[in-house]
């Protein structure tokens, strides 16, 4: 009958009236995000970090740089190489994690924040001095061990080097005094 499909359209439009809506008003209000969220910016720990480049080479886009130098003190005793440059290209990322899971050391998260919208490419790049400074919310994705703290990102409380780790971490320093006084 003439009409039928003007009113069953009317009454689509009329039960979904009353619904409680599934989208929020951006960026006045921001959706919930899960603790394993991974986020555009990554965490990265210098101080956890060996520079042995795993992270690089898991990588399947080569977006990450690394320059290392053996110039260490007590490299034979686990101290690490200095670490000259650690980029991320993220405006090729496509957040799959390898990297993440690749660290051996813990020293490598996703990140939890996705604000880091930016003009071009080239902006989403990330230098090593960005991400020192970074304040740092790292993901719990592939960090249960941070998941077992019950850590919340979006909490807003940062995590130290110290805090992140499955192991406690090395003391570099007492490791190079023991060296010295050899
Ligand atoms: S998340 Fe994937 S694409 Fe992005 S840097 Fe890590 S390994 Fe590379
Ligand atoms: S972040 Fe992890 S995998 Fe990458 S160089 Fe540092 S210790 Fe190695």
């Amino acid at each position: 009958m003439y009409g039928i499909g003007i009113a069953k359209g009317l009454l689509v439009t009329l039960r979904n009236l009353f619904r409680t809506p599934s989208t929020v008003q951006y960026p006045e209000e921001r959706v919930e995000q899960h603790s394993r969220f991974r986020g555009q910016e990554f965490s990265w720990y210098e101080e956890r970090c060996t520079g042995c480049a795993s992270c690089a080479k898991y990588c399947p886009l080569g977006i990450i740089e690394i320059v290392t130098d053996p110039s260490q003190q007590a490299i034979q005793d686990g101290d690490k190489y200095a670490i000259e440059k650690f980029d991320i290209d993220i405006g090729r990322c496509m957040y799959c994690g390898l990297c993440v899971e690749a660290c051996p050391y813990d020293a490598l998260f996703m990140g939890s924040g996705f604000e880091r919208a930016r003009y071009t490419r080239d902006e989403l790049f990330i230098p090593m001095e960005e991400l020192k400074n970074a304040t740092k919310r790292p993901s719990t994705w592939f960090r249960p061990q941070l998941e077992g703290k019950g850590y919340d990102p979006q909490s807003g409380q940062p995590l130290g080097w110290k805090d992140v780790g499955r192991h406690e971490a090395p003391d570099y320093e007492a490791m190079q005094r023991r060296w010295a006084d050899r």
